[in-house]
């Protein structure tokens, strides 16, 4: 069989790193991954393109859709068979979710990273590039949506979410787990994703804050967002999507205004729901309009508003969004 042609895109981040005497962790001169990427072409062939050079926290929306655009492009003129992106890992969740929500592409597209910079002890970049490859030209990755590759495991981009600071094996899929694996010889996937609704976007001009909600908390964030120029916000709120009652005035404040308020659960696990009566509770807090989010979490229900914020500012089709 003739080998597939990739299109390999350089983002940044700890795999694209070195390590200093000082034990200081940076971006130094060329990506190594520029230099030496052994094999790879034993895999496919491949289109290289390197936008920017960006450690993850510098990663904005803006970069994300820069990505999507060079993925379009290169499907529309190049017909690639699929496409991996090495990334940071503190906002690589967000980036390939943004990328889930936006590309209309059935092809793999493939997102990894490293925990340990390239010339670290047990560094992992070459090793996760290798896996990303093996998963992107594997025909049954087709159809499954942007999929995340490090560690041996493949994870949905809706569900992964970085859960250790430094281990190797940070990213994991809280309640669903991965989708296939890496082994060896071979790429196995054991469950398939239900895919989610596509929204087109070409650009992003409105801002979503997340807030955390705490013991004690009062309306004063609340009410600050709106003087803020904030055009939605996202409440991480407590356990099974319930607020301290100091906070219920803030949040009618916004309503008021149009701003949509959409909660998620602080939770790792589980999904905020309207079950509990008391003020501040689910129940008070989705009649007064509150939207539900369907399990995301806090960074990517932001990234879901952006975009639904994008296409109307229709409360209705916002609140359908996170069905
Ligand atoms: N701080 C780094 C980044 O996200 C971590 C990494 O790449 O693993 O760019």
């Amino acid at each position: 069989m003739s080998k597939k042609t990739l299109l390999l895109i350089h983002t940044g981040g700890t795999i694209s790193m070195s390590e200093d005497e000082s034990g200081s962790v940076k971006p130094e001169g060329e990506n190594p991954l520029m230099r030496h990427t052994p094999n790879l072409n034993d895999y496919a062939d491949f289109f290289v393109e390197a936008p920017f050079t960006l450690p993850s926290p510098h990663i904005t929306p803006d970069h994300m859709l820069e990505l999507k655009k060079i993925i379009e492009k290169y499907y529309l003129e190049k017909g690639i068979h699929g496409a991996v992106i090495t990334h940071g890992t503190d906002t690589l969740e967000e980036t390939a979710y943004f990328l889930d929500l936006t590309l209309r592409l059935s092809i793999p597209i493939v997102v990894t990273g490293a925990m340990r910079s390239s010339n670290e002890i047990g560094a992992d970049g070459l090793y996760n590039l290798i896996s990303a490859v093996r998963v992107a030209t594997s025909d049954e990755a087709f159809g499954k949506g942007v999929l995340v590759a490090l560690n041996d495991e493949i994870h949905t981009a809706v569900n992964v979410t970085k859960t250790h600071a430094s281990n190797v094996s940070t990213f994991q899929s809280p309640q669903y787990g991965p989708i296939g694996i890496v082994t060896k010889n071979a790429v196995l996937f054991h469950h398939t994703p239900k895919l989610d609704l596509k929204y087109s976007i070409s650009e992003l001009s409105k801002n979503v804050a997340i807030i955390k909600a705490y013991a004690g908390m009062d309306s004063r964030l609340f009410s600050a967002l709106a003087d803020l120029n904030f055009d939605g916000v996202i409440i991480e709120a407590l356990g099974q999507g319930n607020l301290p009652p100091g906070t219920v005035s803030g949040i009618q404040d916004l309503i008021e205004k149009n701003i949509p308020v959409v909660l998620v659960s602080r939770c790792f696990n589980g999904i905020a729901q309207d079950v509990y009566g008391y003020e501040g509770g689910g129940r008070q807090l989705k009649k007064m309009g509150v939207i539900f989010s369907n399990g995301l979490n806090g960074q990517k229900a932001r990234l879901k508003l952006m975009i639904g914020l994008a296409q109307s500012d229709d409360p209705e089709y916002i609140a359908a969004m996170f069905k």
